[in-house]
This record gives structure tokens, C-alpha cells and sequence, in this order.
């Protein structure tokens, strides 16, 4: 007499995988729904053209900010902002040579 139960399946085999993309339990061998895993490597293209254009930005905003520095110098005898590579004012005042990098 062999009254052999069969193992509590619970819900559903173990062998089901879930979808890491979508959480909902897939029935391929890949543990992945085939369009899942299309949109996950499409988001990670996308992420990846993201970054880069982070990257862009930033590099523009890196390469403008000096560009703005440069206005950065005030005549100290009438007060006029002038392009830092202007070695002379309009009033007459004559600039010295900015300190290079050395003591
Ligand atoms: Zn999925
Ligand atoms: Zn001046």
C-alpha cells in the first residue's frame, strides 16, 4: 500500500523564475520575458546615451565658466569691468602683468 503525497507544490514550482525587469513569474528558460528583456536593454542604451549627454553638458558648462571668469577684472581707478587680457583701461590706467603661478 503505498500512499505516497506528492510534494506540496506551494505556489507553483521552483523552477518558475520571476521576471527581474517586470517581478511577475516567467515561464521561459531565460527566467525573463523575451519583451522584458528587450525594454531592459533598451533603458540600458538609453541610460548609457544619458549619460553622455550628461557628460556634454557638463563639459560645456566646464568649458563656459572661464570663458565668463575672463570678465572678471574691474579697473581699480574708474571702476570699468573690462576683458581681463586688456592690459590697458580707457581712462589711462595701464594693468601689471597678473601673478603667473609661482611664488
Ligand atoms: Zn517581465
Ligand atoms: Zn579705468
Amino acid at each position: 500500500m503505498s500512499t505516497k503525497k506528492p510534494p506540496p507544490l506551494g505556489n507553483g514550482s521552483p523552477a518558475r523564475k520571476r521576471c527581474p525587469v517586470c517581478g511577475e513569474i516567467s515561464y521561459s528558460q531565460a527566467g525573463i520575458h523575451p519583451q522584458c528583456n528587450q525594454v531592459r536593454s533598451e533603458s540600458e542604451r538609453l541610460k548609457r546615451v544619458e549619460k553622455s549627454a550628461v557628460a556634454a553638458q557638463l563639459i560645456e558648462e566646464l568649458t563656459q565658466r572661464p570663458v565668463m571668469g575672463r570678465w572678471d577684472k574691474t579697473c581699480p581707478r574708474c571702476g570699468t569691468r573690462l576683458h581681463s587680457r586688456k592690459k590697458t583701461c580707457e581712462c589711462g590706467h595701464v594693468f601689471h602683468r597678473p601673478a603667473p603661478e609661482h611664488a
